[in-house]
């Protein structure tokens, strides 16, 4: 299309997205639609010949929205919140119309070094410890990669190739595979599907570690694990703890873990998964829910989850050594060689994929424009939004609070029931819950425990829409 159209058809774009955003208090935050919608929706094919920019504007409200589930709706307060911020989106819009793919720094100098100076800015504004920064004393540094999975992967195959070369080394005789079988990560059995997936990927066994009521994996758990793998000739080779736990917002002691795994005379990688609870380290207040952290090998945190950065970036240090991981995934063709290679970043190499978004400019927009004062008021209103939904709860002697609010998680439960009956009325809860349609929550269970959480922080959040989750909630339970 011409440039002269492009301008109309964005301008249009950009009053739908303001008028959206302005109106998503009407939008229901789950859709009403079944498998399938989407095909009565659509030809079967695609058109031969394009088609107007009006044509396709006016399918936005019939067919996108018709199934959408609202993350920013007053009413959602599923999973952890999805940032959305106005400069975040503006740089989404420079990043898309400038379309760089900066794989290396000569394949845009700009985006390599944007990203590093940008991971520095997070780290200080976040106080973490110096070897986690580029610009410090040592061999850290920090990347942007997609997701949290994706840092979990890619510092996993880090770890198992360091400690493959280290087996071989040793013993020339042993095959690769035979020092694979023998690997074993850690990780709780409160911890993200995504650290089974990783090792679900990496051909790794993963042990899960019993986090108990509280949901906290300790010292001793992971010590006796260990030792116990090493009598039967495995190798611990990863750690993945979590501070600010899916299910329930717990914190693995880190502290005790990373002792452990810096005593043990191969260094065990540990790798610490903060994709919610680390923006909270913004604000001083929390920084001790991340006691322990200058042992881990590795430390990511989501800015798309409660920092003010739309979906994608996920902010991942690599903070023993950056090589550990380049080496790991260290691949070369002519075509990708460069005069400074040996000098630059090349963040390719940090990676999964070869291509890459220019990703840190949403970081450098948000923290100009927002400022650091900005997101500490923002983590700040979603911590005080959970202890009023708290006070809400604790008011009726029906509900317990399941585990301690520390930030943006409320987990609550129908009480005194008797176990099993508590579940079954807890999921009945639920399920009425979803049918009404009015608010959008998803359950968890820990230990047994099943209960319904309720996240707070998103950018639509506020004391009026958890007074009606609350209403909601406690109508729901009438009904039982
Ligand atoms: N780790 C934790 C603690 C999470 O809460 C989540 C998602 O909610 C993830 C990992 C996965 O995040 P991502 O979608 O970025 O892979």
């Amino acid at each position: 299309i011409e440039p002269e159209t492009f301008r109309n058809a964005a301008t249009t774009m950009i009053d739908y997205v303001i008028k959206y955003h302005k109106e998503i208090g009407n939008r229901q935050a789950f859709p009403d639609v079944e498998p399938g919608f989407m095909r009565d929706l659509l030809p079967s094919d695609a058109p031969k010949a394009g088609e107007s920019w009006e044509d396709v504007y006016s399918d936005i409200e019939r067919v996108v929205m018709r199934g959408m589930t609202h993350w920013n709706a007053p009413g959602f307060f599923a999973y952890f919140p999805t940032a959305s911020s106005f400069p975040g989106l503006l740089a989404d819009i420079l990043c898309g119309g400038a379309t760089c793919i900066g794989f290396s720094w000569v394949a845009s100098p700009s985006c390599t070094e944007m990203e590093t100076v940008m991971m520095d800015w997070l780290a200080k504004a976040l106080d973490l410890p110096q070897c986690f920064i580029h610009g410090g004393h040592g061999p850290g540094g920090g990347v942007i990669q997609g997701t949290a999975s994706e840092s979990t992967l890619i510092t996993l195959i880090a770890a198992r190739s360091k400690v493959i070369r280290r087996e071989l080394s040793r013993d020339p005789n042993l095959s690769m595979y035979d020092v694979l079988s023998r690997m074993v990560v850690y990780t709780s059995n409160c911890s993200h599907s995504s650290v089974e997936k990783a090792g679900l990927l990496a051909m790794i066994e993963v042990r899960k570690l019993d986090a108990g009521r509280e949901g906290i994996v300790t010292g001793k758990t992971l010590q006796e694990a260990i030792d116990e793998d090493k009598k039967n000739n495995k190798i611990p080779t990863f750690v993945c703890a979590t501070l600010g736990t899916t299910s329930c917002c717990s914190y693995d002691n880190v502290d005790e873990i990373g002792r452990i795994c810096k005593c043990e005379i191969e260094d065990i990688w540990l790798h610490i998964d903060a994709a919610y609870a680390g923006a909270a380290l913004i604000c001083p207040e929390f920084r001790h829910i991340a006691n322990g952290i200058q042992r881990a090998t590795s430390f990511n945190f989501n800015p798309h989850k409660w920092l003010m950065v739309n979906f994608d970036c996920s902010a991942l240090w690599r903070v023993r050594d950056s090589s550990y991981l380049s080496n790991s995934a260290n691949v070369d063709a002519l075509y990708l060689e460069h005069e400074t290679q040996q000098t630059t970043i090349d963040y390719r190499h940090w990676q999964i994929p070869l291509g890459r978004r220019y990703r840190s400019l949403k970081v450098w927009f948000v923290l100009r424009m927002v400022g650091i004062d900005g997101l500490q008021s923002h983590i700040r209103r979603g911590v005080a939004e959970a202890k009023y939904f708290e006070s809400l709860v604790r008011k009726d002697e029906r509900f317990e609070i399941v585990f301690p609010v520390t930030l943006g998680l409320v987990c609550l439960k129908l009480k005194r029931l008797g176990l099993n009956l508590e579940n079954v009325i807890n999921e009945e809860l639920n399920r009425k819950i979803q049918d009404d349609r009015r608010i959008h929550l998803v359950p968890s269970t820990v230990h047994g425990i099943y209960f319904l959480r309720v996240a707070t922080g998103s950018v639509n959040c506020s004391r009026q829409a958890l007074d009606n989750c609350w209403d909601v909630i406690r109508e729901m339970a009438q009904l039982i």
